[in-house]
């Protein structure tokens, strides 16, 4: 790579889907973003129209490149990162999708994966994939299309139908459907690969019933995955990196080393600790999940995921309307001296680790009628903290050791208030990082690894730059007597079963 040329990030998040430009030391030139409509069928369906984010992907990736040539800079290579575990099936002839993607948040199949649900087949499904039976993943929304679209079951076992998560269907695309791949780390959240032998597993395929024919071919993280078809842009570029969003934060936060751990706290929250070439069976709720592959040698990690972060942000804006936006709420925050005794429990499409219930729903405890938008907000922001605790413990307690510090980026940690009671929660140091765009950066660095920029993946930690630390501040008996009210709530939560689960 010459000193002119750059590395490309597109980023297919959740809420947006972002094409970020950075140059060889790390530094951001151009983004782009546009944001993704979320369409919600009905109660616990969450989808997203794959032409959209087609559309929005071409957009983003035009407008950088455009800029690039204004500038006079070169990109060398794309990399890609993505929503995990969102399922797009699509017909291999026309491109087209069968049905929307269903997003990793709905839960349509929560009562199939109950009913799946007893300790053989748990025990069975967490030797192989390291993984635990919930809708979250993509096994279940595979089957659920296959079984609820007409005409898919036949169509997808005569091999005229493939399946990937986003990472894949946008290669598909970009390549002029030249390539139907995925990487190790996309492929370990779907409940079909196999953590150990890195093989898609014909046991784990028979249990949901999937047939192998559908499913792409996986590579490791880093290696040459297609350059974009002809006419798409005005030079055809390589494709040299594909990896899953929380993946690719932990890489951009250089979460390489055994031990190093990092939150990224976007729509949903996901802490990840690299565990090195050895995978850890948690007994503590935590995931077992591939930390990157890189030269065939596949790097674990383990990680605890919260459902609902940002996204209890984005409901106070959008569907209570307490807010016009989320920034709004660190003031809002900062208005009060104490909690007053009330604890939100984001619990909207049910609680993720360590508790993993898909059945119980949200609430709020300790409502008075002098409870307004402020205390609402502290309320939502103090909930991620406490979940985020809830993981750290697990995490010591598989470990056997203390964590000591926290890597943390995404939306949320824009907000000074959030970031400090994180720390005072947590009770260690927590490191923001000056990079905040880690999933991009992640991204742009496999790729650069791919395309000979960077020689080895420790080169990462000459790049990442701290913003600032926060260390904590908080009385000790104030912390834990939070700490008390929040567990009292979930204890609560989960004795309640909403009528219509
Ligand atoms: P994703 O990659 O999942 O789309 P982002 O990392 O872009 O998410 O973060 C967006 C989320 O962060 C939104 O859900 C938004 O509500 C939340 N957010 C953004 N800014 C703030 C803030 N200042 N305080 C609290 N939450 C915020």
């Amino acid at each position: 790579m010459t000193k002119k040329s750059y590395i490309l990030a597109l980023d297919q998040g959740t809420t947006s889907t972002r094409a970020i430009v950075f140059d060889d030391t790390g530094s951001q030139i151009i983004t782009y973003q546009k944001e993704l409509k979320q369409i919600f069928p009905q109660s616990d369906w969450v989808e997203h129209d794959p032409e959209e984010i087609w559309e929005a992907t071409v957009e983003v990736l035009r407008r950088t490149l455009s800029d690039c040539v204004d500038l006079g800079k070169k990109v060398d290579t794309i990399g890609i990162t993505n929503q995990r575990e969102t399922t797009v099936l699509w017909d291999k002839k026309t491109g087209e999708p069968v049905y929307n993607a269903i997003v990793w948040q709905d839960q349509r199949t929560s009562i199939a994966c109950e009913n799946l649900s007893n300790s053989d087949n748990e025990k069975f499904i967490s030797k192989k994939t390291g993984l635990t039976i919930s809708p979250y993943f993509s096994a279940s929304k595979i089957s659920w299309i296959l079984d609820n679209v007409d005409g898919v079951r036949k169509n997808a076992e005569d091999g005229r139908l493939a399946f990937g998560t986003i990472d894949s269907f946008l290669l598909w695309r970009l390549t002029g459907g030249k390539a139907h791949l995925t990487d190790a780390t996309n492929a370990s959240r779907t409940l079909l690969f196999n953590i150990h032998n890195q093989k898609w597993d014909e046991d784990l395929l028979s249990f949901w019933r999937i047939p192998k024919v559908i499913l792409p071919e996986v590579r490791d993280s880093s290696s040459f995955f297609g350059i974009t078809k002809s006419g798409l842009f005005d030079s055809q570029i390589k494709i040299n990196s594909m990896v899953g969003d929380q993946q690719a934060a932990a890489i951009g936060q250089a979460c390489v080393r055994n031990g190093t751990i990092k939150a990224t706290y976007g729509t949903g929250c996901f802490l990840l600790m690299n565990t090195g070439d050895k995978p850890i069976i948690s007994n503590k709720g935590l995931l077992t999940t591939l930390a990157y592959r890189i030269n065939g040698k596949p790097t674990y990690s383990v990680e605890g995921s919260i459902f609902s972060a940002g996204s209890t942000i984005q409901w106070l804006r959008d569907g209570l309307k307490l807010i016009s936006s989320a920034s709004e709420t660190e003031e809002l925050a900062k208005s009060l001296s104490s909690n007053k005794g009330i604890y939100l429990v984001p619990a909207f499409t049910g609680l993720g680790a360590p508790y993993w219930n898909s059945t119980v729903r949200g609430t709020i405890f300790g409502l008075t009628l002098e409870t307004g938008p402020a205390e609402i907000a502290r309320a939502s922001l103090e909930a991620v903290t406490y979940q985020s605790y809830d993981i750290i413990k697990a995490m010591e307690s598989d470990l056997g050791q203390p964590i000591q510090s926290l890597q943390i980026d995404g939306g949320m940690t824009d907000n000074d208030w959030f970031v400090q009671y994180l720390s005072n929660i947590l009770n260690i140091k927590v490191a923001r990082p000056r990079v905040l765009e880690t999933t991009a950066l992640g991204a742009a660095f496999l790729a650069g690894l791919g395309s000979g920029l960077y020689s080895k993946l420790e080169d990462i930690e000459n790049l990442w730059k701290i913003d600032r630390p926060f260390c904590p501040n908080i009385d000790h008996t104030k912390r834990l007597k939070y700490l008390a009210g929040w567990k009292q709530a979930v204890q609560k939560l989960t004795m309640y079963k909403p009528d219509n689960m």
